[in-house]
């Protein structure tokens, strides 16, 4: 009888299957023939990493170890490899331009080490090792000592090259895993950290207070607010050396696997196609947010370039237009080639640079492009 209703009241449709289709018109195009490795590696079981908690104070990342994970930020047997020169490319990277910095310049320009933060850690058992983590255990002060997420959504955070005394604004912070990774480098001197998601909020309150000591969440270093973040830029314009933007998507890992608050069920085609203008919206605001000299990371989880590439050039374009915003794109390679062994990235990506997934390393998809702002 269950069955008999169950089945009458399914749709056709399911949004999962909506999902793939529509995946498979536009990433079959987009991706060319790595799109069926791609395609399977979504479909299949997801790896994580654990983010360290360094407010935790259990020996975590020696047990961790001792499971057979490393460190992929600081145990890499690539160690922050000689890279290129951080030359910036102005505006949109183009093919065949000749811009300083484009990607096929990569041999015979100066090498300089990359700077990362120290404080960021990251746990992951080795390519193609699927053991999944155990849920972290609280210390003494009942602080949990990781957090499990996307190992390649630590990246844009890494990216974002936080320094001491920064002032750090995270536009679309809920439920917080990226906050997380940036309070692990404990150089921040105030964090604003909004989501306009009031639920969503509450949810990234309970982490932050699951990892956090609460001397470190007072309102002298950290504002949580529910704004809607497209409307930043006429809060607080030219305040923040950093941002982070990381926008709604289509979570294309999400909408393959889950029918459940899927952005491709019927009801929220609108929203769907909203998405590329919100985005566009949101990294604006982020633009406006960052003082002049500042840098700001768009971040997706997505493939679609029309939410990836397509929104940076147009925020690049419409900063200079409407506000008289000068950007430059800031060259990720660096970053890519000291991770290479551990992520799979997207080649010839023009603008920014993306995880793919990959069964033997079946992280992301995670999409970044750093900007900063000349003017
Ligand atoms: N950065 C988060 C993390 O690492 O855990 C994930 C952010 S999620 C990809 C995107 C978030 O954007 C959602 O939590 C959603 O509620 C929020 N959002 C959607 N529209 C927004 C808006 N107009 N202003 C601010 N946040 C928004």
């Amino acid at each position: 009888r269950v069955k008999d209703k169950w089945a009458a009241t399914r749709p056709k449709y399911p949004p999962t299957s909506l999902a793939l289709q529509h995946f498979d018109a536009t990433y079959s195009a987009q991706l060319g023939q790595l799109w069926p490795s791609v395609r399977v590696a979504l479909l299949s079981e997801r790896k994580y990493g654990a983010l360290l908690n360094n407010f935790s104070h259990d020996a975590v990342l020696e047990d961790l170890r001792a499971k057979g994970c490393r460190d992929f930020i600081n145990d890499t047997d690539t160690v922050a490899q000689p890279c290129l020169e951080e030359e910036p490319v102005t505006g949109v990277k183009e093919e065949s331009s000749d811009v300083p910095g484009k990607k096929s310049d990569i041999d015979g320009q100066q090498l300089f080490p990359l700077r990362l933060s120290p404080h960021i850690k990251c746990a992951v058992f080795p390519r193609g090792d699927i053991t999944r983590f155990k849920p972290a255990r609280p210390d003494m002060h009942k602080l949990l000592g990781y957090y499990l997420m996307d190992a390649a959504s630590v990246l844009p955070c890494l990216a974002l090259d936080v320094q001491e005394g920064h002032n750090v604004l995270d536009l679309c912070a809920a439920p917080g895993g990226k906050t997380l990774t940036l309070l692990q480098t404990q150089s921040i001197r105030f964090l604003c950290v909004n989501d306009t998601s009031v639920s969503r909020t509450l949810r990234l309150r309970k982490v932050l207070n699951s990892y956090i000591p609460k001397e470190c969440l007072t309102e002298r270093n950290l504002r949580i607010t529910s704004f809607d973040g497209t409307k930043w830029g006429e809060i607080e314009r030219e305040t923040f050396d950093r941002v982070l933007v990381d926008v709604p998507c289509t979570t294309d890992r999400h909408s393959v696997i889950e029918d459940d608050n899927n952005i491709f069920s019927k009801t929220r085609t609108g929203e769907r196609r909203r998405l590329p203008q919100l985005q566009l919206e949101l990294l604006l605001a982020g633009i406006e947010a960052a003082c002049p000299g500042g840098e700001i990371m768009y971040s997706t989880c997505t493939l679609s370039q029309i939410q990836n590439r397509s929104v940076v050039e147009q925020a690049i374009h419409l900063a200079q237009e409407k506000h008289g915003i000068r950007l430059e794109v800031v060259d990720l390679r660096p970053l890519t080639h000291m991770f290479r062994k551990t992520f799979h990235f997207a080649p010839d990506l023009h603008l920014g640079e993306m995880v793919i997934p990959h069964l033997a390393a079946n992280f992301g998809p995670i999409y970044m492009c750093k900007l900063r702002r000349l003017t």
